[in-house]
């Protein structure tokens, strides 16, 4: 067990229908900042998601699938209250998990808690409508949870993902088995504890750590899930698609991007340049929305580039706990993935490059931040999904342009223009394809109460606010005739 679990829960057990159970096998767990083995988590197997999916249905058709909307909202709260009194204990546990420096996973945290008062005060204000009809009817409409759903999440943002998708499916009365990510699952662990602590009746969140191939394949091919979230990769996304599609269940796939914000001549550069570098470092660049790629007017090229050069140059990378702009990557894996892209852009411009701490220990997945120009908008570099602290700048001569360029990567996840021109923002507002489009401001995974989702091969459906509840339960149409 890891030290920084001792005392509230045992990181190599499985949370089922309310209890702790211990695996038949362990994974180890890694903590990305020395490379070091520091416990061990589940291995969890088709038994335990069967045992999961056996209790979350009987969850859903027992107390908690009665409990009326009101009752379920304020347990939701008493969640969120008892994340709040532990926002610093959970950010030390993603912090040590993920690599993410502590003030990042401490807003994640407390992003955690938003998103259980959010779908709290949400549960019991989801309703149908009546519907005009012919003479003698009465027809309205009823929102139904559709039972269980499955939430297959990374290892990027794991308090952020659990909340905004088993807070939403919660809230609308479904029982949940959530399968985090192999690399990072400690806060789901710690989220159930607190969600049993809150008196979230058993089997209403089940959590089976396990491997992608194994627990997570099985959960979305399991023929007793109504729903699945699932937050990842294309690759995998497919997968979990074609999964669903055998069973004929409805999938939100909330997968990559490759997103633009896009800076005319008219931009108050003071105003972006803090969005324009943090969105593409935070979390290691190791974001969904992470604005990977800045369109920049050709007349301010130079000056953009100047001073997000200046910015980068200061960037510090360095142990998690050390709370330096930059952490580590999640893995060796992936710190290879990033820097054999890094190598693919050896031709091109390197503008400016963040410092790795001297003392940052030597197993540590540490990959420096860099600041690239000169590639075409065709360019592996400008079109694929990095997953790392690398931005590339791309320059644009007109709107047409600029459009063009950011709309060409079949991606669309997040996008922004920074113009102080009213008319160019309305019109790039609806250009952009993308989930979600920022004027003169940019949120990467910000706002628990903004709808959020992708365009193309970013995903489709949409989690985040109340839009999430819709996906999350089915409509009925009852109509009475009644003369
Ligand atoms: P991944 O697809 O490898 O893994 C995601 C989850 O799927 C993990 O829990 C993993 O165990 C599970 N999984 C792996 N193989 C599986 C299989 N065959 N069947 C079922 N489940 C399986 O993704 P990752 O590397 O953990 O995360 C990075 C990706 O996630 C990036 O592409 C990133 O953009 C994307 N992401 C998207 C969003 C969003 O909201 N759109 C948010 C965060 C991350």
């Amino acid at each position: 067990m890891s030290g920084a679990t001792a005392g509230w829960f045992d990181s190599r057990e499985m949370f089922i229908d309310g209890a702790w159970r211990m695996p038949a096998e362990t994974l180890p767990l890694e903590d990305p900042s020395t490379g070091g083995q520091i416990g061990a988590i589940a291995r969890g197997g088709a038994g335990d998601i069967d045992a999961a999916v056996a209790a979350a249905r009987a969850a859903q058709t027992g107390e908690w699938g009665r409990a009326t909307a009101a009752e379920r909202g304020r347990v939701l709260m008493r969640i969120g209250e008892m994340v709040r009194a532990r926002v610093d204990e959970l950010a030390r546990l993603e912090a040590i998990d993920v690599g993410k420096p502590l003030t990042q996973a401490r807003n994640d945290a407390i992003a955690l808690a938003r998103y259980m008062e959010f779908y709290g005060g949400a549960a019991d204000k989801l309703m149908g409508e009546t519907i005009p009809y012919l003479d003698g009817y009465t027809v309205y409409t009823l929102r139904e949870p559709r039972g269980v759903t499955a939430h297959i999440v990374p290892w990027n943002y794991p308090m952020q993902i659990i909340g905004r998708s088993v807070g939403g499916a919660l809230a609308a009365g479904n029982a949940t088995v959530l399968k985090p990510a192999e690399e990072a699952c400690l806060t789901a662990l710690a989220f159930a504890r607190i969600a049993g602590e809150a008196g979230l009746p058993a089997g209403a969140l089940n959590v089976v750590p396990g491997l992608g191939e194994e627990a997570g394949a099985v959960l979305s091919a399991h023929p007793g899930i109504d729903h699945i979230s699932f937050t990842g990769s294309l690759p995998v996304g497919r997968a979990v698609q074609r999964a669903a599609g055998e069973n004929v269940v409805p999938v939100t796939l909330e997968l990559g991007g490759k997103s633009p914000q896009v800076v005319f001549e008219d931009a108050d550069l003071d105003a972006a340049l803090p969005f324009l570098v943090n969105a593409g470092i935070q979390n290691a660049g190791q974001t969904c929305s992470a604005a990977s790629r800045i369109l920049i007017h050709r007349a301010r090229f130079d000056e953009v580039a100047g001073r997000m050069a200046e910015r980068y140059a200061t960037l510090r990378v360095g142990p998690a706990l050390r709370d330096l702009e930059v952490g580590p990557l999640i893995s060796a894996r992936q710190r290879e993935i990033v820097e054999g892209y890094i190598r693919r852009g050896a031709d091109l411009d390197l503008l400016a490059q963040g410092r790795i701490a001297e003392d940052a220990p030597t197993g540590g997945h540490y990959v420096a931040p860099r600041l690239l120009s000169g590639a075409a908008p065709g360019h592996v570099l400008a079109q694929e999904e990095i997953f790392g602290p690398v931005q590339m700048l791309l320059p644009f001569e007109s709107e047409d342009e600029a459009v063009a360029i950011a709309n060409g990567t079949g991606l669309g996840l997040v996008a922004a223009v920074w113009t102080g021109d009213g008319a160019r923002q309305m019109r790039l507002a609806r250009r952009l394809r993308a989930g979600q489009v920022f004027v003169n401001n940019y949120g990467a995974g910000g706002g628990v109460e903004l709808p959020f989702g992708g365009v193309g091969k970013s995903g489709h459906g949409r989690e985040k606010g109340f839009e999430a509840l819709y996906s999350f339960t089915r409509l009925k149409t009852v109509a009475c005739l009644h003369g």
